[in-house]
Parts: structure tokens; C-alpha cells; sequence
């Protein structure tokens, strides 16, 4: 089946198909290093690590190009009120972004272009634009043109009216039309600025996206993602510039990701629901949230809703998120008791761990309808990278395993066969999680403080009973059962070993 994507362009779906055959460029736009990131800062990153992971699976090789924009009006601001300068400012907290990437384990990001590094790319871009037409210098700075950009408009489908001319822009002296924007920005002397053919300065936000992504991925190339709030009129500049100066097309595939908003309940009782964003200091911040939960849940819950759509942050959803998260442990657990293995050395080679051999005999049924749940699974994704419906699939064959192990024999001794077909199945569960960035070993291993050490200690527990039980120490088992009851934990006796769960 053929990958399917949703293109903010064309307001459609279409078959994606990249420029250059088995090769796709993404570009999505990083953040302002002016304040520690915020978990809405990893809505992004965390989807495209995703989607990189399946474009690599469908067997294209993908360069991902995430930039820092360190030159900035926020930043200048943010350095004042911290008495520091902008390079110190910029280097810190591109610092802190790079460590909360590390600690969600998205290490598929290709390159992080500086602003600050690519001033003679922009200058030059600047001169193109100048020279076609399309732009002008006035008192120190370049204006790009909107009135002659005939397409301009074509991505967000707003009209150059629509321009709120101060949008991080300096006052518009010199601009011939109020939707104009700043393509190069006067600087005064104790502000960051380079030398330019219109005197000292600094680039205006929108090109420095058009000169790094064109730089890294070629004037034309496949995928520009960002936050839906970037669509205007950030995104709209950047195409309109880019392609005003190369006369080609600029990224063939725009997609946006809905924005984080946050629950908040008020001394009144009223709950609000608005979007994360420094400005409005509802913030949560990316490093704490991170120690507190670990990257697994912290991605699993972000996968779990369309990436087209708003990711509603509460309490609410993140308990959600780790009752289905602990549910695919609770099998892994499982299968590890059942089978005496632990999922450490396993590869992507065991994707195909359902064998012939397990597609006859009194496996059969189970095994074929495993492959369907991998199918399903990739259809899903094919369709305009629906992790949340790919997850639910993996939901569908975790319980079809569950129920395997329970129906296949009442006795505790499972027959080889049913074992080895459960694992394998398990196997290529976890390989198909592995795509959307999950089940990976270095994540697990640096689950949220409660979390992994729960899990190991429920292990612990689970086996000191069976030790018990089989020493016929009956007393301390129902002691160990008895006790954990009395804190909330609910020990289940099943066919396929003890299960545990939270009431
Ligand atoms: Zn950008």
C-alpha cells in the first residue's frame, strides 16, 4: 500500500512520492534558545523522529534537519533581563534542548543548523530577492514584497491584508506595503549584527528557515514540518521567499502538527484549556516532566493522538497514557516469565519471527491472525502516519496474545509451540513499536523513577511467591499476595503465569 500524506498545500491527502527517488529531506522548524524548552517544544520532534523511523522502514534514506534559530528579537530581550549576552544565552539553552532530546532518546536528527552560522547564505538570498524584484532595502533594512508575489497566500489560504505588519518585525519604517516583512533587520550597536551591503544588521526569522533548509536539503525537497501555529505568517514567508528566489518549487509537503494545550483548573472551578506557550506561563517544563515520567510514556502519550490534531495535556490523559503504556509491559513481563528470555538482544530481523512452521498445526489461527494485526498496523501508518491508530492495532494483537496463552491450555505448562508462537508474535509486536520510537531498550531502561522500579520490583515479588508456592510455603505466598492486596495491588493468577495490576 502506498504511503499516503496529508499536505497543508493542497488541503489533501496524496500518494508521497519524494524528489529524488529513495531519498527524502525533512526540514522542521527548531526552537528560540531564549528559555529552557517546554514539553510543547517535544510535540515535534517527537513526531518526525517517528515518521523518520517508518520512512526509514519503507526503505528511503532520510536526512532530518532541525534548526536553532539563536538570533532573534526574544532572545535580545531575554539577554537584557538576564544581564547576559545573546551568544551566552543562545548556547544555553540550545544546551538544554539538546539534553531533552538525548533524554527522550530522539537521536534520528541529522542537523542542527545555527542562524548565527549561516549569515552569508541569507545575506546572499537577500541580494537574489533584491535583484528579481521581489525585494527592497529602506533605511538599513530589506523588505520582501508581498504585492509581487502573485501566489502569495497559496499555504495558509489568508490574504496579504491578513499581515499583522508588527508581528516580529521591527517598527515598519520604509515599508511600502503593510503585510511587507523583514527579510534583513537594521541592528542598533549594542544588539548581535553582521556587516551587510545595507550596513550592520541581522536576519529577519523567516529567511533563516529558507537559507538552512535549502542549504541542507536543496532548493526543492520533500518535507517541512512545524507547529500549526507556524503556518502563518511564518510559513507562508518562507515559501513565498524561497520560491520567489529560486523560480522552483520550495518543500512538497507541508505538515503541521496540532498544538499543546493545557487543562488548568481555576480557584473558580472553571477549567481552562489553552495552548502551552512561554507567553502564556503555562508551561511544563520539558526536563521535569521527563524525570518524573520517563521518555517512554512521555512519547507514548504524544503518539497517541493523530499528529494533526491538539494534544489535550492533564492529569486525566496522562494516567490514560500510562494504563495503556503498562498494559504492553504487563505482556512483555509476561511472555519473559513464561518464556525464561529477556527482549535485550532482539532485532528488527524479528518483525518476521512468525515462522512457516507457526502458521500450521494448532498455531495456526493465532499466527494468521497475528500477521493480519502487522498489516493493519502498517496500513495505519501508510495512512498519513496514524500512530494513534497504528497503536491501537498494537493494542488488538497484545490482547490476541493474551488471550492465546489464556485459551490454548488451562494447565501452567504451556506446550513449546504455544510459547514459541507467543513470543515470536510478542517478538514482532514489539519491532512494529519500535518504529514509532517505542519498546526500545535505552528508553525502557531510563523509564520515569516510578515507573522501572516498580516493574522490577512486581517481578521480584511475583517470583519470591512462585519460589514459595513451590516449596509449598503456602503462608508467605498468600502473605506476599495478602499484603501487596492491602496496598491496591491486585495479584491475578492466569493460565500463562501471575499478572498484577493497580485497582
Ligand atoms: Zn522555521
Amino acid at each position: 500500500m502506498a504511503l499516503r500524506v496529508y499536505n497543508t498545500l493542497t488541503g489533501q491527502k496524496e500518494v508521497f512520492e519524494p524528489v529524488r527517488a529513495g531519498k527524502v529531506g525533512i526540514y522542521l522548524c527548531g526552537p528560540t534558545v531564549y528559555k529552557p524548552p517546554h514539553m510543547g517544544h517535544m510535540v515535534g520532534p517527537v513526531i518526525f523522529d517517528a515518521i523518520k523511523r517508518y520512512l526509514i522502514f519503507k526503505g528511503f534514506e532520510v536526512t532530518w534537519v532541525v534548526n536553532i534559530t539563536d538570533v532573534e528579537d526574544k532572545l535580545i530581550a531575554a539577554a537584557i533581563e538576564e544581564k547576559t549576552t545573546v551568544a551566552e544565552l543562545a548556547q544555553r539553552y540550545t544546551k538544554d534542548y539538546f539534553e531533552a532530546l538525548a533524554g527522550l532518546g530522539i537521536d534520528t536528527i541529522d542537523h542542527f543548523p545555527k542562524a548565527s552560522e549561516h549569515i552569508p547564505e541569507i545575506i546572499s538570498m537577500c541580494q537574489s530577492l533584491i535583484a528579481k524584484g521581489f525585494a527592497y532595502a529602506s533605511g538599513g533594512n530589506v523588505w520582501f514584497d508581498v504585492t509581487k508575489d502573485p501566489s502569495y497566500g497559496k499555504l495558509s489560504h489568508r490574504r496579504p491584508e491578513d499581515q499583522e505588519s508588527g508581528l516580529r518585525e521591527l517598527e515598519g519604517a520604509g515599508k511600502r506595503n503593510p503585510a511587507d516583512f523583514g527579510l534583513w533587520k537594521s541592528a542598533k550597536a549594542d544588539e548581535p549584527h553582521w556587516d551587510s551591503p545595507w550596513g550592520k544588521g541581522r536576519p529577519g526569522w523567516h529567511i533563516e528557515c529558507s537559507a538552512m533548509s535549502m542549504k541542507f536539503l536543496g532548493e526543492t525537497f520533500d518535507i517541512h514540518g512545524g507547529g500549526m501555529d507556524l503556518l502563518f505568517p511564518h510559513h507562508e514567508n518562507e515559501l513565498a521567499q524561497s520560491e520567489c528566489c529560486t523560480g522552483k518549487p520550495f518543500a512538497r509537503f507541508w505538515l503541521h502538527n496540532g498544538l499543546t494545550k493545557i487543562k488548568t483548573k481555576l480557584a473558580s472551578g472553571e477549567v481552562k484549556n489553552e495552548k502551552m506557550s512561554k507567553s502564556l506561563g503555562n508551561v511544563i517544563d520539558a526536563k521535569s516532566l521527563l524525570a518524573q515520567h520517563g521518555p517512554e510514556l512521555f512519547r507514548y502519550m504524544l503518539l497517541i493522538t493523530h499528529y494533526r490534531r491538539p494534544i489535550d495535556f492533564s492529569d486525566e490523559v496522562l494516567l490514560a497514557a500510562k494504563k495503556g503504556l503498562s498494559f504492553f509491559h504487563r505482556l512483555f513481563q509476561r511472555i519473559e516469565r513464561l518464556a525464561g528470555l529477556v527482549f535485550a538482544g532482539i532485532a528488527p530481523a524479528d518483525m518476521n519471527a512468525i515462522s512457516e512452521e507457526m502458521l500450521q498445526g494448532k498455531t495456526e489461527t493465532f499466527a494468521r491472525s497475528a500477521l493480519q494485526f502487522r498489516t493493519k498496523f502498517l496500513e495505519m501508518m501508510d495512512d498519513d502516519f496514524n500512530t494513534a491508530g497504528a497503536i491501537g492495532v498494537l493494542h488488538e494483537l497484545a490482547n490476541e496474545i493474551n488471550s492465546f496463552l489464556e485459551q490454548t491450555s488451562a494447565e501452567r505448562d504451556k506446550p513449546a509451540d504455544v510459547i514459541k508462537a507467543a513470543v515470536a508474535a510478542t517478538q514482532m509486536l514489539r519491532i512494529l513499536g519500535q518504529i514509532l520510537g517505542l519498546f526500545r531498550q535505552t528508553i525502557a531502561a531510563a523509564a520515569g523513577n516510578d515507573d522501572a522500579l516498580t516493574g522490577k520490583l512486581m517481578t521480584l515479588l511475583i517470583t519470591l511467591r512462585e519460589e514459595a508456592r513451590k516449596s509449598k510455603n503456602f503462608a508467605l505466598a498468600d502473605s506476599i499476595r495478602n499484603r501487596l492486596s492491602d496496598m491496591g495491588v491486585t495479584l491475578e493468577d492466569r493460565a500463562g503465569g501471575t499478572e498484577w495490576r493497580t485497582q
